[in-house]
Parts: C-alpha cells; structure tokens; sequence
C-alpha cells in the first residue's frame, strides 16, 4: 500500500513508484507502471510512505542522553548542567555522534533532518557535522546556531561557550557561500539560527535575519518552550517571546521556532498569518516538563507544523516515527484536560492518526521550505520508507496499516531511500558499521563524562 499524503491524501492499494534520477517519475498501481528498471524492488505485503521530516534535532547530545544530574531537571536547569560537559566536544565528537543521530532517525523513517548545532568548542566547526552526514545519505539541513551572550553578560550559558558576534557571522557566511544548495533534490542546506532569545543579543538576532534573507535561506530558533524563558524575555526586554521575535524582524514565511508551547491565541494568529512554522518536539515538552503546544488549535489556524525529535539529551532517542505517535498521544492528553472525556458537544477533537503522520511528512518539509518532498507525487524526490506489514506488532492491526504506524508501538523501516538511494535495506543501514560505530560513541560519551 501507497500512502502518498499528497493534496488527496491518496492511499492506494497495490501501488508503486517508478523512479528514474532520483525523482518519481511515475506512480499508481502496479500493473500501470513500467514492468522493467535497473533495478527493481518488490514490496508486497509492506505500507510505503514519503520520508518522514525532521526539524529540529541537536544530534551531538546523543553523546549525553540519561545523564544522571540531568533526569529530573526542566530546561535550564538541564542547560547549565550540560554545558560544561558540551563544552569538552571536540570535532571527532561531533561527527561520531552525526553519524549516530543520523542512523537512528533513518532506522525510524526519516529521509530529511534538521540539525541545530549552536556550540563550537575545540575548534569544532559546523563542516564536522556536514562531511559525517554525507556518508550516511540523509538529507541533511545545517543549522548554523550560536550563542554570544554568556553569564556575565545576563545570559543563561557560561562565558567559555559564547563566541564574538563578527565572528558568528562571518562563518555563517562561509558556510552559505560553501554548503548551501538551492535546486530540488538539495542534499545539503544550511539554515541560521542563534540559539535562544536568553543567549544572544537582539543585535545578533536582526543581523542574522539581515543576512539569511540577502541568500534567500530559512531562519530558526528555540522560542516559548517554558515559562522561565517567558519571564526572561519579560524582564529583560519588556515583552513576551513572540512579541520579541516581531519586533526584530523574525516573523514572516522564512522563519519557524521550535517548541511554541507557551504561545497565546493571538500569538498562533500573528504565526499563521505571517507563515511562521512551528517545530513540535512533544517528546522533548513532556522529559523537561516543558507544557504542551497547542498543536491543533495551530494546525486549525494554518500555521505549518512539523514534528523534532529534538536534542537526543532530552528525548532521549532520534525515532521520528514514535515521534508521530507522541505528538497523537501528548495532543489527546490536552484534549481530555479540556473536557474531550465527556461527551458533549463542545468537547475538543482528537487528533487522528493520520494527522500525525502528515505534521511528520509534508508538514516538515512547510517548516523547512521545500517543495520537492514531503509527499509521493510525480516530480517529487524518490524519498520514502517501507514497513513490512506481517509483523508481530501489527497483528490484529490491519484493519487500517496505515493507522497502525502510530497508533501500535514504533518499529523500525524496513527500506528507506533516499533519492533513490538505499541508505536503509531490509533493516540494515546501507552505509555504516553500526557496531564499531556504536563502540565509538560510547567511549566519547564515556569520555565526556570522566573529564
Ligand atoms: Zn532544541
């Protein structure tokens, strides 16, 4: 079966893709399409989907997941225990855990990932991140972050992880004139984004904004993802997270923000309005006690929404698809605390399966800007994923396989292309050693700690 999440939401059975460079050239059922190729893959008995997006990740803290001193702890808290750890990263660092990330979300269905990398310690440098991702087969779009206002300066991070603003953008620069690619079927982007509005400065924030708009590329940052960062911005500024971001000039359909939990109704109005996304991270909002996002009353308003996995340190996994099944879950648990467990008329509705899966396909690729995934249609990219549907996590499942992806527990894909590239086949990752990798990622996480 062919879900393709297209404009009509089609599901069709006995279906397939003919894909020729890394496009769909055609697509429906089985017998219609061309009966030879350089290669052909017989799915029967599986559910193939578009890739699944993701936008917003921090793949280097899956170096630092279940972190003891950490587990109990709500976001800045969190944040000022793992800085100093962050901060011993070096470059192999970086790229051993790009590599981990990358695998996992993979393995989960994932053929587009966001990455939001905002600490460059001991001369780690974003292209780390780029050139490990490149052996993996994802697409990958680079944030550069940052972060130049540190303690001493009424910032959240220590002093020894901000860097000089001229500095910040000059690289950002470098990086666009290196990696940046604007065609469909763009590999590699790069996104700006300063991390968070209590660790840079308002100057930095409307530079930033300046400069991706002059290469046309997307802007992002963390913002309303609790209310310490609220009164933060309420203290220090004299307006709430949103009114901020406006008044710099980041509003507009080149910009999302990742969590919006503690946004107003009249803040998801000036976000649909504008074509502000949203990066839900649900899994994220419920491990730091962050709240929950009013995922629906934004989708009902039109604001794009996609779904992150976020930071691997407060998840504490990269599994895209389980994703799905949190945000499903998290937004029901917000409908029963506002009455949907009695049945009446006002009660609020549910968010469907199906919904979900589309906040984690064409709704990502809204976020990120990109018309050429996100659905399976004729002239989009070859980027999907299959599931075997005989399984033992399906049994008795069937009646709706496609429902089944969230609504049974998370498996992992069977296949995932990307432009029609293997980079999973039948289940195993078509480019890596997963267990040297692994052993790898250990000993740094291991080292890390011990410092
Ligand atoms: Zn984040």
């Amino acid at each position: 079966m062919l879900a393709t999440f297209d404009d009509h939401g089609r599901e069709i059975s006995d279906a397939g893709l003919f894909v020729r460079d890394g496009f769909i050239e055609q697509l429906g059922p089985s017998s219609d399409l061309p009966t030879e190729a350089d290669e052909v893959l017989d799915l029967a008995g599986h559910i193939l989907l578009p890739g699944l997006i993701n936008t917003h990740h921090h793949f280097y803290q899956t170096l630092t997941r279940a972190i003891p001193a950490a587990q109990n702890a709500n976001l800045f808290d969190w944040l000022v225990t793992h800085y100093p750890i962050w901060a011993r990263m070096t470059a192999d660092d970086i790229r051993v855990s790009t590599q981990i990330a990358l695998a996992e979300l993979a393995l989960s269905g994932c053929t587009t990932a966001n990455d939001h990398l905002y600490m460059f310690p001991n001369g780690s440098r974003l292209d780390d991140e780029i050139e490990a991702a490149q052996n993996v087969g994802l697409r990958l779009q680079a944030s550069r972050g940052s972060m130049s206002v540190g303690e001493s300066q009424g910032g959240l991070p220590p002093d020894s992880v901000v860097e000089n603003e001229d500095q910040i953008l000059a690289e950002s620069q470098r990086l666009l004139d290196s990696y940046h690619q604007a065609e469909a079927g763009a590999m590699t982007q790069i996104v700006l984004a300063p991390c968070s509005p209590f660790s840079v400065s308002q100057d930095l924030m409307r530079e930033t904004a300046k400069l991706a708009r002059d290469y046309g590329v997307k802007l992002n940052t963390h913002l309303a993802e609790t209310q310490d960062e609220e009164l933060y911005t309420i203290e220090n500024f004299g307006m709430r997270p949103v009114a901020l971001m406006e008044s710099l000039g980041w509003v507009g359909d080149d910009v999302w923000f990742s969590h919006s939990v503690h946004v107003n109704e009249e803040e998801v109005g000036l976000y649909a309005q504008s074509g502000c996304g949203v990066a839900h991270c649900p899994s994220s909002n419920m491990r730091l006690a962050s709240g929950i996002a009013p995922v629906l009353d934004m989708l009902e308003a039109g604001v794009n929404v996609g779904l992150g996995v976020d930071g691997s340190a407060s998840n504490d996994g990269s599994h895209l698809l389980g994703e799905a099944r949190q945000a499903m879950l998290l937004s029901r648990l917000d409908a029963g605390m506002r009455g949907a467990s009695l049945s009446t008329e006002e009660a609020p509705p549910f968010m469907s399966g199906r919904q979900a899966l589309e906040m984690a396909t064409r709704g990502g690729a809204d976020v990120l800007g990109r018309d050429d995934i996100g659905s399976l249609e004729v002239g989009k990219c070859a980027d999907f994923f299959a599931i075997d549907l005989n399984r033992l996590d399906y049994a008795g499942a069937l009646h709706d396989p496609l429902a089944a992806l969230v609504f049974c527990a998370p498996v992992k894909a069977d296949y995932t292309v990307v432009g029609g590239n293997f980079v999973v086949k039948e289940g195993q990752l078509a480019n890596l050693e997963l267990p040297s990798l692994i052993e790898e990622h250990n000993r740094a996480a291991m080292r890390l700690l011990e410092n």
